[in-house]
């Protein structure tokens, strides 16, 4: 929905509708931001220069042989010759001696840098191609034009910096995670999007960042110019774009307003998380990135319950190595000791594409190659990842969570690549601690429903309420469309969450909620009711979970989820939430802060 007004000066104010991601208010000119289109400007180098850029050149069209000869042999085992053929012609192109050549002979002889001198010949011999009028040769044209982006990827790196010179807010038609992650400490004011959910990754990042964001509006990089002014409610999910004076003031007011309510909340952080019936209910916090932890120590937060350590692999400096790893898990385990952290193993796949290696789209990629699936595939990934985390545990406070398993063979050839991790270790003589306590996500229905399965073969559970809501409903999270679908509110949702809270108690293992239902404080009730002792949320909201739980009682909350057993839509079961939830904090407060 999109409403304009006419203001004195004659900009015109318009407000777009949204979805409310991350809470917050932002106000600051606005930067439009596109996927990099690697169109590398003129560079002219010096002599001395030259023999370097030939170098850069033999490294990526190296880099870019290595990546391709492993996408045709993927391609090939999993869709026939047919299709590997067409990643062999690109490979043939790369060993076209000729061809190549000539942007050597560009570098030396126009001392044009690699990326550019690479520019201008693939393009020119793109043009060449489609102007021939035999189909074979055109379609050869969209093969140079694949190899030119794939080379100035690799010669540029798959993250170009983008440099925001000034605080702003980023406007973008999409986000992935790997953007937000590249923004990540670089004069964010805001995020504001076309497109995504309020679960997607990117949200998630978001809110860990502390940052207001809107998405799926389905309109802002068409209602906004660069260097415009924007304001971003992140509480109300509305963006407007060009604001009056008056307006800018109205959001000044609730900017402060929102930031006091925060600080108040700060203050009470080290207060325990009691019921007023005495009962203590464990509240950790959810990380994406080590640049967290100073925050989250504010928090009063008993430990991480989620480290998300895509942001590691995610970043601008490619796949890090076992000794990157290990001191990134080690400085966690230290700061946050005698409390524990769960690091969650890579979970890629779905919206969180690994450059790198990043081989055929899927077609559906939350139902395809992700999390534990694709570690198992990848060992050179996923051992590295696992001797890390066994090297750094020497204050025996880190545990192992393994992302979207869905079946009992996944633990099984876990624990068989785990024998491999530690005798790696002994083999080569590293110091580890095998000590570790090994968890799985319950995130897929089908693990809920074995939770009695899985409970015999694992040491602690932990919910995910945004993929197990998305796999339960079959209601993509990251689409705008039906985002009114994704309720973690949902009775059938509820079911499985109860039936892996009984399996805990039933033998005797710890369940905890990550997923961002842990982190609605009008579903906290409800979920105390349902016998959940242990949160985990991002930090942000660390200290107001902790004091909605100060107000209290199990008994009420177990009377709370014994009425919702009585309905069955998610509307109704949000309803009674937020009657109780009302009638504790009063009916339009988003923070509670009696
Ligand atoms: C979840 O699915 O609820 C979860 C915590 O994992 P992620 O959001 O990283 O997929
Ligand atoms: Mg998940």
């Amino acid at each position: 929905m999109v409403k304009n007004l006419k203001h004195k000066e004659q900009k015109t104010e318009i407000v777009v509708q949204g979805i409310p991601t991350s809470p917050g208010i932002a106000i600051g000119p606005v930067f439009i931001y596109s996927e990099p289109t690697y169109a590398p400007e003129l560079r002219i180098v010096s002599r001395k220069r030259v023999a370097y850029e030939i170098e850069r050149f033999e490294k990526a069209i190296e880099q870019s042989r290595e990546y391709l000869a492993r996408i045709f042999q993927e391609t090939e085992k999993n869709y026939g010759k047919e299709f590997s053929e067409v990643i062999q012609t690109q490979i043939s192109i790369l060993e076209d001696k000729i061809f190549l050549n000539e942007v050597r002979q560009t570098i030396e002889e126009k001392h044009f840098d690699a990326a550019y001198a690479t520019f201008k010949i693939f393009r020119k011999k793109k043009e060449h191609f489609l102007q021939l009028s035999d189909e074979y040769f055109r379609d050869r044209a969209f093969d140079i034009q694949n190899l030119k982006r794939l080379i100035l990827k690799n010669m540029l790196g798959s993250f170009q910096d983008i440099k925001l010179r000034k605080s702003s807010i980023v406007a973008a038609e999409d986000l992935s995670p790997t953007d937000t992650i590249r923004f990540h400490h670089k004069n964010i004011l805001g995020f504001c999007t076309n497109f995504g959910g309020k679960n997607t990754h990117t949200a998630i990042i978001a809110r860990s960042l502390g940052v207001p964001a809107v998405v799926g509006t389905e309109v802002i990089t068409n209602a906004v110019k660069p260097g415009e002014m924007v304001i971003v409610d992140g509480n109300e999910g509305i963006v407007v774009v060009n604001p009056g004076e008056a307006t800018i003031e109205k959001y000044r007011r609730k900017q402060k307003a929102f930031l006091i309510v925060e600080k108040d909340l700060l203050k009470l952080a080290e207060m325990p998380a009691q019921t007023l019936d005495g009962k203590h209910i464990e509240v950790h916090a959810n990380i994406e990135f080590v640049e967290e932890l100073d925050q989250v120590k504010k928090t009063g937060a008993e430990g991480i319950g989620l480290y998300r350590t895509e942001g590691l692999f995610l970043g601008e400096n490619g796949l890090p190595s076992e000794d990157e790893q290990t001191r990134n898990y080690l400085k966690i385990a230290e700061t946050i000791r005698p409390n524990r952290v769960v690091v969650r193993t890579l979970d890629v796949g779905g919206d969180k594409i690994l450059p790198d290696l990043v081989s055929i789209p899927e077609r559906n990629p939350f139902l395809g190659w992700r999390a534990i699936r694709f570690c198992l595939d990848h060992r050179e990934i996923f051992i590295p990842q696992l001797k890390a985390i066994l090297r750094a545990n020497i204050y025996e406070n880190l545990s192992i969570l393994l992302p979207m398993v869905s079946s009992l063979e996944e633990i099984y050839q876990f624990r068989k690549v785990f024998e491999e991790v530690k005798k790696h270790l002994k083999q080569e003589g590293k110091t580890y601690n095998p000590e570790i306590k090994i968890g799985t996500m319950i995130e897929i229905p089908a693990a809920a429903l074995l939770a009695e399965s899985f409970a015999k073969e694992v040491d602690f559970f932990s919910i995910g309420t945004n993929d197990l809501t998305q796999y339960t409903l079959a209601v993509d999270r990251a689409n705008e469309r039906i985002s009114h679908l994704f309720n973690h509110f949902h009775p059938a949702l509820l079911q499985l969450i109860k039936k892996v809270i009984d399996v805990g108690n039933t033998f005797n293992i710890p369940v905890s909620m990550c997923g961002e239902m842990a982190g609605d404080p009008v579903a906290v009730p409800m979920l105390i009711g349902m016998g959940l002792r242990n949160f985990s949320v991002v930090h942000k909201v660390v200290p107001e979970i902790k004091n909605v739980i100060r107000h209290l009682s199990t008994r009420q909350c177990e009377q709370l989820y014994q009425q919702i057993q009585s309905v069955n839509t998610a509307r109704k079961v949000q309803e009674y939430c937020e009657t109780f939830y009302g009638a504790l904090f009063g009916e339009n407060q988003t923070k509670s802060t009696k």
